[in-house]
Formats: C-alpha cells, sequence, structure tokens
C-alpha cells in the first residue's frame, strides 16, 4: 500500500511539473484523474501515511519560468471533481446538510488555464497564471494581446477578475496543421496550447495565437455589494468582460442534471473545448458557510465528462473458465476510471486477439466499453513501450484443474466436466437474476458451499434444506440468511419453464431463445421429445440452437438431472405471462433508447413483451415505436428521420397501463 502510494506520488507530480511547468503533458487526462482517485481513496484510508508532498493537498504545480512572480491575495485553488451523476448527487447532499435549500450556478468547464486580471482605476495592471495557487507568474505583456481582455473599463474601479483563457477549436487546428506542414512537433491539445502560448517571453507568439478570455469569478465581492454569484457574473458583463451566455441558475439538483446530460450532448457545437460542468452554489453567503480545503472551495464542484476511451497499464493476462469451460484470457489493470466506474479487469477474448493486436504484459493500453457495459482493451499505445514488455504466452492446461485444454474456433476450452470452475459458473448460472433468480445464494455462498461439499451439481440447490442445521452452524451465515436462502429456493420451484431452460445453460438457448422454446412447447417433455428438424423450423431458431438444444435433451446426464428437478417439483411448464394483451403493444416492435426513470430497461422489455409486444435494439422502417428516455442516443435521432412514433416515459406508462 505505502510502495502504491509512493508510486502515484512520483507519476502524479511528474505529471504536473510537465503538465504545468511545460505545457506538455505526458500522462492523458483520464490516466492522471484516475491516478490521483486512487492516491485519494489511498488517503482517506490511511491518513496516518499522508505525505506533506502528496499532490492531493497542492494546487498545480511550482512556479519554475523565468516571469516575475506575483502573489494571490485570495488564493486561487482548483476544483474537486467527481466523474458521475451519482457523485452530483452526494455533492447536493453533503451540501445540504449545512443549506437548507441551496440554489445553483451552472457553468461551461473550460479547457483553458486560469487567469487572474488586476485593474486599478479601470485600466488593466496585471495579468497573472494561476501558478501554485498562491504564487503565480505576471503574463501581462501577453495578456494584453488578448482582444476580448479589455485594457481600459471606461470607469473608475479597482477590481479583480477570474476566468479562463482559451484557445478556440478552430484556432488550434489550424496551428496544428502549420506545425505539420513545418515538420514541427504537434501540440497535444487546446488548453495546453493555450498555457504555452501566454507563457513566451515574446508578446507576438501569444498575439498570433488568436486566444480569448472569459470570465467567471470575481474574488472579492463584497467590495461590490454582490450577494450571490450569478450577480457577479452579470456585474463583470456590465463591466464589458465577456461571460458565458449559457451561465445558468438551476433551483434544484434536477434542473444542475439536466444542464449536465444538454451539454453532454451539445458540447460538440461549441467554438471551444469543454471538459465538464462546473456547479457552484449561488448565495455568497451560503459559500461563506461552506467554506474551503486547502485545495478547492466546498461549495463548487466540477463535472467530468466520462471519456469514451482512457488509458492504463496492463500489469498481468490471467486465465478464467467460464461455465462452457471456455477459458478466457483477462487484463489485470491498474485502476482506472471509465465512464464514471472504476475498471481493474477488461476481457481479451482470446489468444488470437491478443496476438492480433500485440498485446503485451507491462504496455500501456487504451479501454474502452464494449457496448458501453463490457471493458475491453482497444489497442496498444506503442509509443509508450520501454523495452521492458513481455509476450505472453497462452497455456495449453486448464488454470484450474490442469486438463489439456482443446481449442474449437478461436477459442480453448477445459473439457474436464468436473472441472471445479466450471460446476462453479454453472451453479452461479443458474441461481442468477435471468435465470431462477434466487436471491441469497450469491457467487461467494456457492463457492463456499462448493468447498464444503453441500452443492456439487445443480439438483443439490434443492437438497440444502436437508443440512439446514449444520448450515446455520457455518460461520459467517446467520439463521435468519439460511433460513430466507431456503424459502427463495423453495419459491423459484414455480418459476415458468422458460427461466429453467436458461438456467440450464443449454448452449446457445438464452434469455430470448428460452421464451421462445417455452411458448412453443409449453412443457418440458414436449421439448425433449421433438425432433432436430421441428427444432429448426421454429421462428427465430437456428440450426445452430436447434443443434445444441436436441443434443442436451439426448445426454443421459442432462436427461438424469431433469428427472432429479422433476423428483424436487420444479416447474417444467411454460405458465403464460401474457395477463392481458394490450392493443398498443400486440406484434409492435418496440425499441428502448436513453434510461427510464421509473424502470429499468429490463423490466420495460420485460413488459412489453407481456403484452404481446416485441423489443428489438435497433431502429429500421418496420420498428412500431421508439420509447425515448433520458440522454437518448443516435436511435432517437433515426426514429425521427423516419417518422416513427415516439413515446416518452409518461407515454409510454400510460399505453401500458391500457
Ligand atoms: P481542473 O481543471 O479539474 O478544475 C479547475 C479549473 O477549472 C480552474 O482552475 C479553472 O481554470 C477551470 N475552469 C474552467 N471553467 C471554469 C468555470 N466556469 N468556473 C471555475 N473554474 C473553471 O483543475 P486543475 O487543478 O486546473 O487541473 C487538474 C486537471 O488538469 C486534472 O484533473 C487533469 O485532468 C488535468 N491535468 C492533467 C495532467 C496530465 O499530465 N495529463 C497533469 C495535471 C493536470
Amino acid at each position: 500500500m505505502e510502495q502504491r502510494m509512493e508510486e502515484l506520488i512520483k507519476i502524479l507530480n511528474q505529471a504536473n511539473v510537465d503538465y504545468y511547468s511545460y505545457d506538455n503533458p505526458t500522462i492523458t487526462d483520464q490516466e492522471y484523474d484516475s491516478y490521483m482517485r486512487e492516491l485519494i481513496e489511498i488517503e482517506e484510508k490511511h491518513p496516518e501515511l499522508i505525505r506533506d508532498y502528496s499532490p492531493t493537498h497542492r494546487v498545480g504545480s511550482t512556479v519554475i519560468s523565468e516571469f516575475n512572480k506575483v502573489v494571490h491575495e485570495v488564493p486561487m485553488l482548483s476544483l474537486g471533481d467527481v466523474f458521475n451523476e451519482d457523485e452530483v448527487i452526494s455533492f447536493d447532499e453533503k451540501v445540504r446538510k449545512e443549506i437548507s435549500n441551496p440554489h445553483y450556478v451552472c457553468e461551461l468547464k473550460i479547457d483553458g488555464l486560469s487567469i487572474s486580471l488586476l485593474y486599478r482605476n479601470g485600466k488593466l495592471v496585471r495579468g497573472a497564471t494561476r501558478g501554485d495557487g498562491t504564487i503565480g507568474e505576471d503574463i501581462t505583456h501577453n495578456v494584453k494581446t488578448i482582444k476580448t481582455i479589455p485594457l481600459d473599463l471606461g470607469r473608475n474601479i479597482d477590481i479583480e477578475v477570474r476566468g479562463e483563457i482559451y484557445m478556440s477549436k478552430a484556432v488550434f487546428n489550424s496551428l496544428n496543421e502549420q506545425r505539420e506542414k513545418e515538420g514541427k512537433p504537434l501540440l497535444a491539445n487546446p488548453r495546453n496550447a493555450a498555457a504555452g502560448s501566454v507563457r513566451q517571453l515574446d508578446s507576438k507568439v501569444a498575439a498570433n495565437r488568436k486566444l480569448n478570455a472569459i470570465l467567471y469569478h470575481l474574488p472579492e465581492p463584497e467590495k461590490y455589494d454582490i450577494k450571490y454569484h450569478y450577480d457577479a457574473l452579470e456585474f463583470m458583463d456590465s463591466l464589458g468582460f465577456v461571460v458565458s451566455k449559457h451561465n445558468k441558475r438551476a433551483s434544484s439538483i434536477k434542473e444542475v442534471l439536466d444542464y449536465i446530460s444538454y451539454w453532454t450532448e451539445h458540447r460538440d457545437s461549441l467554438p471551444y473545448e469543454i471538459d465538464g460542468i462546473v456547479i457552484k452554489v449561488d448565495s455568497l453567503s451560503d459559500q461563506q458557510t461552506l467554506g474551503y480545503t486547502a485545495k478547492y472551495p466546498k461549495w463548487a464542484i466540477a463535472y467530468k465528462f466520462p471519456a469514451k476511451e482512457t488509458l492504463t497499464k496492463l500489469r498481468d493476462i490471467k486465465l478464467t473458465v467460464g461455465r462452457t469451460g471456455q477459458v478466457t484470457p483477462n487484463a489485470i489493470l491498474d485502476p482506472v476510471i471509465l465512464q464514471g466506474s472504476k475498471i481493474r479487469k477488461a476481457t481479451l477474448h482470446n489468444e488470437d486477439y491478443i496476438k492480433e493486436k500485440d498485446i503485451r504484459i507491462g504496455d500501456t493500453v487504451a479501454i474502452i466499453k464494449a457496448g458501453d457495459v463490457i471493458p475491453r482493451v482497444e489497442k496498444v499505445i506503442t509509443e509508450r513501450r520501454t523495452g521492458e514488455e513481455k509476450e505472453f504466452i497462452m497455456s495449453d492446461t486448464c488454470p484450474i484443474c490442469g486438463e489439456h485444454l482443446v481449442k474449437k474456433d478461436a477459442a480453448y476450452y477445459c473439457v474436464n466436466d468436473n472441472c471445479e470452475k466450471k460446476q462453479i459458473e454453472k451453479l452461479i448460472h443458474y441461481v442468477s437474476r435471468d435465470a431462477l433468480n434466487i436471491e441469497g445464494i450469491g457467487d461467494a455462498v456457492i463457492e463456499d458451499f462448493y468447498n464444503m461439499g453441500f452443492l456439487k451439481s445443480i439438483s443439490d440447490i434443492y437438497k440444502l434444506k436437508k443440512y439446514r442445521e449444520e448450515l446455520m452452524e457455518l460461520e459467517g451465515y446467520g439463521a435468519k440468511s439460511i433460513d430466507k436462502m431456503l424459502d427463495n429456493i423453495e419459491d423459484s420451484k414455480k418459476q415458468s419453464l422458460e427461466k429453467l431452460l436458461f438456467a440450464l445453460g443449454i448452449r446457445y438457448v438464452g434469455e430470448k431463445t428460452g421464451k421462445i422454446l417455452a411458448s412453443h412447447y409449453k412443457n418440458i417433455d414436449n421439448l425433449m421429445n421433438t425432433t432436430y428438424e421441428e427444432l429448426k423450423e421454429i421462428r427465430d431458431v437456428g440450426e445452430m440452437i436447434a443443434k445444441s438444444t436436441y443434443d442436451y435433451f439426448r445426454n443421459p446426464e442432462n436427461i438424469n438431472l431433469i428427472n432429479k428437478l422433476k423428483e424436487y417439483h420444479v416447474n417444467m411448464e411454460y405458465l403464460d405471462t401474457k395477463i392481458n394483451e394490450n392493443s398498443n403493444f400486440i406484434d409492435k416492435t418496440f425499441v428502448l433508447t436513453g434510461s427510464l426513470e421509473q424502470l429499468t430497461r429490463k423490466e420495460a422489455s420485460q413488459m412489453i413483451e407481456d403484452i404481446g409486444g416485441k423489443v428489438t435494439s435497433s431502429v429500421s422502417k418496420s420498428t412500431g415505436v421508439v420509447v425515448v428516455g433520458k440522454d437518448p442516443g443516435s436511435k432517437y435521432t433515426k426514429a425521427k428521420e423516419l417518422g416513427i412514433t415516439i413515446w416518452n416515459e409518461e407515454e409510454f406508462i400510460k399505453n401500458l397501463r391500457g
């Protein structure tokens, strides 16, 4: 732990120097934010280990340039970061502990560098960078070249204002095009390009770079009798400063979240880069009540937009065995945040994938979330190779039982039916939520019971009640939780046939196929006695599913399992759940996009199917209705283009009620 902490401090301090002192980042912002998060978490758990040179307590980096140093009377702080909606809501909850009815101001988080502008008698006398928050650099000569910063306010006023200097996307792109032609190294991003431009001794450079400034902070509002941050923004606007026209007052956190989702979708339409949204408590007296930490105000927070891709280090490649025996290589990663969640592992699919992408242990890799859910290693950043990376050699034996692996297409399989991991995975699948949904018997319980000999195969689940007393005596298992689990096991016997078919883990029989087979055959005996030819003819059941289903019920072990389950009175009939078909839904195809507030997507799909509708994932001319939740994606746009009926959540629920 201590070693990792030192390692993180070293990485972050070096990154700070590269970024702030040389305007030349060597790692991405996502990597920086993830390392910082990890360090904060370690420090929170082990406050005794906190070093006084930790970057978690310092703003920016020490000023090392040739510019004159300036002291900020009111420190220029950074902002606390949050990475998802839940964290925005927690921020609001924290604020509410001190303030009864907080109102907020939402602003775009412009990706540039912060600037302090000082005016005496209305004349610009000093422009300074943030530096380490207390000591910045005097860059007045460069600031004066920025056309949108007034040199004279035209009235007799002493004032300091703060904001962001930035380079527009258009200027950045043409600058890089020019550099490419001249064979010069390209600038990493508009933020570093802007910072590099104002931190030049020769003001001609800054003048040529067409920088801009937007102001968003008045450090001493009391001097002008201002009580709200939003009024301070309007005051700066009235003095002739450029203030963003997108600033917005919000009277609830819901309005804040709406602002975030609007700009998440529309940020590309802005002429400059934004990397998030800043949320500030509006009332200045409330701000005083909330106060500051050494690094940032407690009355504001920066929501950072989720990156679609992030970089991290691949530490190792470990093999896992699934319930079908497939052995999958997984990347073990340095923890990294991607789209709001922390990722430690990512799939590498199979040996061919690793070879094709030339992924080596020790590489820096780009991670994406496939289908927005499962993290996947997308590519290697070969420029970051040090020569220490090791090639991965696929094992030819099962990492659990040692059995020789068999290769089928691109995948390797453990064919040992008694391989422990395979059995455990089968059990886990059987009780899982979308299968028989037996609560109280999670992955860890299954593994425990398996290792203790209570569970060796699926039918043993129903034998557990015989061991009730013994189970209750196990360490870590209370009487109540065992009884609850046994009750849930009994209840699960009543589930409809499609759940059981899915739970059995027949190859290629997912939830949907389970339902098709169950509704066609009505009970398991009909299905067991059917022919391959008949199976193949059923709509949406292809040759592959037909063959694996037919073969499954020819295997004596599986027949034995079904017979045992029958003895335990597990239901083998299809219980038709189409309680009352609804004409708004029957035989119509539905597509869901965006997040619904009152239902999960799964629940909504289930309800549509229960009353006769069909759910598909993509919009086409034959789509009947597109149900649109919050933050809908391209499916919404396509539905509009094709003129398909669109329902919002409210309309959807109204129609469900019939
Ligand atoms: P920050 O960028 O996360 O947030 C604070 C800054 O936001 C302020 O100082 C201000 O300049 C800016 N800002 C823009 N619009 C604003 C608005 N409307 N209101 C208030 N402030 C606004 O914090 P930071 O301390 O400047 O920088 C830390 C971030 O910089 C990191 O999270 C990381 O993303 C990046 N960074 C990257 C590296 C790297 O090596 N890639 C190194 C250091 C920092």
